[in-house]
């Protein structure tokens, strides 16, 4: 008898994924790019903070190399390095380096990828304010993608809607001006930090869009970034570009706890499928950041 069950729920297991975190009914990830841990003293931001009180956080998560865009966002969602994916430059459109494995939309197997495949119904959304994030995730396997040009508030508003009409399973919001700040004036200044702030008052729309919806407490909400930077740029091997900060807070996570586990950005994508208790491909490194969790 408990081989029979075992065997039906292996069965069913691909239509009625069951979460692996009890309680956990969305997954929202928002990433702000060119987003250092190092400003967090610096800062007034406290919606960062309070979900840093509310949830399970480092400020030691690190990039993968070189610490640019597109190859970091790509690990971030696909579950392993440039190495095994292969886009590997800041703005890569597609592999440089040939995918080790392709997914039935021929890219590397994503988050999304898994979560379409073992839950089929998944209402599942990317909304993104720089246009390199479009070439990075299969546009077949999700419902909603939004391109908002460099323009955060624009994406902000866009998830805020999305979230409250879609109550959507798994979203990514990408926002992109720290980084444009970083590169236009400079990071670890002023401006820079002003615009850190404005993306914290946009995240704090984002949570009470979460509240309005009636999502608050079945959602899981990851804030990360991509890479930091120095001076006007990033790419290079210093702790301000290669440190990214790693928020998680929502049901099954611990609160006010400082993660002491190494954490790399293709960890993320390794957490939300573990999250949602998804079977992930052997050609992933990432590995899911338990200590966050209860
Ligand atoms: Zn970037």
């Amino acid at each position: 008898m408990k081989k029979l069950i075992i065997a039906a729920s292996l069965l069913l297991g691909g239509f009625f994924a069951q979460a692996q975190v009890k309680g956990a009914k969305h997954v929202i990830l928002i990433g702000m790019d060119g987003f250092g841990a190092y400003c967090f003293p610096k800062v007034d931001n406290p919606h960062m903070k309070q979900m840093m009180k509310e949830g399970a956080w480092t400020l030691q998560a690190r990039s993968v190399l070189p610490s640019s865009s597109a190859v970091n966002w790509a690990s971030m969602v696909m579950g392993a390095g440039p190495e095994v994916h292969g886009y590997t430059e800041w703005n890569s459109k597609q592999p440089e380096l040939p995918s080790r494995e392709l997914d039935r939309y021929g890219l590397f197997p994503s988050i999304y990828t898994l979560l379409r495949e073992q839950k089929p119904k998944a209402e599942i959304g990317v909304i993104y304010s720089w246009d390199g994030i479009g070439y990075l995730f299969p546009k077949a396997a999700i419902n909603k993608e939004l391109a908002c040009h460099d323009n955060d508030s624009l994406a902000t508003a866009a998830a805020v809607e999305y979230i409250k009409t879609k109550k959507p399973d798994f979203l990514f919001v990408h926002l992109d001006e720290p980084d444009g700040v970083g590169h236009n004036i400079g990071h670890n200044i002023q401006p820079y930090f002003d615009q850190v702030h404005k993306n914290d008052v946009l995240l704090g729309k984002m949570l009470q869009a979460v509240k309005d919806a009636g999502m608050w407490d079945d959602t899981i909400i990851l804030l990360t970034a991509d890479h930091g930077g120095i001076k006007t740029g990033h790419g290079g091997k210093t702790m301000e570009e290669m440190q990214i900060p790693w928020i998680i807070r929502g049901p099954g996570i611990q609160q006010n706890k400082e993660i002491k586990s190494s954490v790399v950005t293709y960890d993320t994508a390794a957490t939300i499928a573990w999250i949602f208790g998804l079977k992930t491909p052997q050609v992933w490194t990432g590995r899911p950041v338990k200590e966050a969790f209860k």
